[in-house]
């Protein structure tokens, strides 16, 4: 099977997952190595060595030696640097996604996607010297011969800590508006998947940023804990699970710096009887059953309204019986498999209690087997008759499984939707503007999606999150990651002479 993946795979995928320190690679002096599989094909595929307290030490001193210079450097010539990154991403893109896919498995076109809304954030941060220009305050005599303004600064080293299922967008949701800001940075990816990081930071080393600027290091939990605590770590950027994002920002905050901590998920579409269905159901199994359900923004569970619940629930059982299971690579897969085989077994540990708790099974993807590859494959699952009061309706599935559940009218759906603890996303789809704006009006999520499932904002918005989705204010991407990276100085000015 590897001769075979090696075949159809044409990009050179490390097989060592190194750290970047100073514009140096490097293997951690004392650093665990472990072996990372292939979640398709169950093949070793890389190994990694995870960093010791002491490495991360070592790199974050690094940034913070890098510190001073980058911040004198003009806004103007830094973003040089940020041109330069995108035309060396663009160069690599079939690259990373093709690690993408090694490493986790999403189909390549999922994985061609995910690069460019990476790339899409280094497009929006090359904008920052107007950026700092539109969110410059600026006010004359605020008393006579007295003017104000305040003025941005970078605050020094800035870390992200990103989970396995974006492995090359999310670091790019922080890192160029990290160091356009002036700041330097460290990326600690997710020790499930880090190869594409050594694409992205092969592009990196090939833009020329000085020294030290921008760094990566290799980790788990101990690595996260000591760039928590290193004193010259101003600010942390966190995206995880929900537990995980609650402990960082508490345990960061308490060490003194500025966290955004984006959390888990728990998404609801609702369908009103004016929703177009051939429009709608696509675009829900595209929601529900893309990145194998590994999507913080996936609506799992689907809510009809009325009376378009009996044709919803054939078109979306249609639409769930075309999907193709397999390896990414293979161009008629359309659902990958799980990231590892404790991930499949807590999916298939949801589905058992929501069939003890009343939930009935349509569709049963539980005892799926590829005839060829030996990953962590679930197929497609469909549950209906299922309620709020159960686990599955409360709880991120991250896997593909679409929970049907039925309501009366918007009222009652949008009770549902508000049920959960998470405020990540949610969709409604409808013809009717009316009912898109009590829906957004009363729906207690971040990003909503109106006739669209995957309600992932542009680069130049931020990325919306509340209730237990999001620990933190200023959020990632656009407006706000300039906010975040950046604090305000306040300028009294009074001339004598
Ligand atoms: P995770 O929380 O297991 O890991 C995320 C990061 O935290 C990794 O880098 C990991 O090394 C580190 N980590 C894990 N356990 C830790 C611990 N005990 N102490 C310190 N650090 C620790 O998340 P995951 O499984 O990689 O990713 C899936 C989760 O991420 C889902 O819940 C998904 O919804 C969420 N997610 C959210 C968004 C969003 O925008 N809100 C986007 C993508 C993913």
């Amino acid at each position: 099977m590897a001769g075979q993946e090696q075949t159809q795979l044409t990009a050179s995928v490390p097989d060592v997952a190194q750290n970047y320190v100073g514009g140096e690679w490097t293997v951690p002096a004392d650093g665990e190595e472990h072996s990372l599989e292939n979640p398709a094909t169950g093949d070793s595929i890389a190994t990694v060595h995870y960093a010791s307290a002491n490495d991360v030490e070592t790199v974050v001193d690094t940034a913070a030696d890098a510190f001073d210079d980058w911040r004198r450097t003009p806004p103007v010539e830094r973003i040089q640097y940020l041109f330069d990154l995108k035309a060396e991403l663009e160069d690599r893109q079939e690259d990373i996604a093709q690690a993408l896919t090694r490493e986790h498995g999403k189909t390549l076109s999922e994985a061609r996607g995910e690069v460019r809304r990476g790339i899409e954030n280094v497009e929006v941060a090359s904008g920052i010297p107007n950026m700092f220009r539109e969110q410059s305050g600026n006010v004359e005599d605020v008393a006579s011969g007295v003017d104000e303004r305040s003025v941005r600064e970078p605050l020094g080293v800035f870390t992200a800590i990103v989970p396995f299922n974006f492995p090359a967008m999310i670091p790019l949701w922080f890192l160029p508006y990290a160091v356009a800001t002036g700041n330097t940075f460290v990326l600690k990816p997710s020790e499930r998947v880090p190869l594409s990081s050594q694409i992205i930071f092969d592009a990196v080393d090939a833009a020329g940023f000085p020294d030290g600027v921008v760094n990566l290091v290799n980790g788990d939990a101990e690595a996260v804990n000591a760039l928590m605590e290193h004193p010259e770590v101003a600010g942390v950027s966190f995206v995880g699970s929900s537990p995980v994002a609650k402990y960082v920002y508490e345990t960061a905050a308490q060490e003194g710096k500025r966290v955004q901590a984006q959390g888990g998920a728990k998404n609801y579409a609702v369908v009103t009887e004016s929703a177009s269905l051939s429009e709608a159901v696509p675009n829900i199994i595209g929601s529900v059953y893309g990145n194998a359900g590994q999507r913080c923004l996936a609506n799992d569970v689907v809510v009809g309204v009325g009376d378009v619940y009996d044709d919803l629930r054939e078109q979306l059982i249609d639409g769930a019986e075309s999907l193709t299971v397999g390896y990414g690579i293979d161009e008629e897969t359309d659902v990958g498999p799980l990231i590892t085989g404790d991930s499949r077994e807590r999916v298939l540990d949801l589905i058992d209690d929501a069939l003890e708790e009343g939930a009935e099974l349509v569709l049963d993807g539980r005892d799926y087997e590829h005839p060829e590859y030996d990953g962590h494959f679930l197929g497609p699952t469909f549950l209906e008759g299922v309620t709020t009061d159960m686990e599955i309706t409360q709880t991120e599935i991250f896997g593909p499984v679409l929970c049907l559940a039925d309501a009366s009218d918007l009222g009652e759906a949008i009770e549902m939707v508000n049920s959960t603890r998470y405020g990540n996303a949610s969709s409604i789809y409808t013809e009717r503007g009316g009912e898109a704006r009590t829906y957004r009006y009363e729906v207690d999520a971040g990003n909503i999606g109106v006739n669209v499932g995957v309600c992932a904002p542009m680069g130049f918005f931020h990325f919306g999150g509340r209730k237990d989705s999001f620990f933190g204010d200023l959020h990632a991407q656009g407006e706000d990651a300039v906010n975040f990276y950046t604090e305000k100085t306040i300028l009294i000015e009074r001339w004598n002479q």
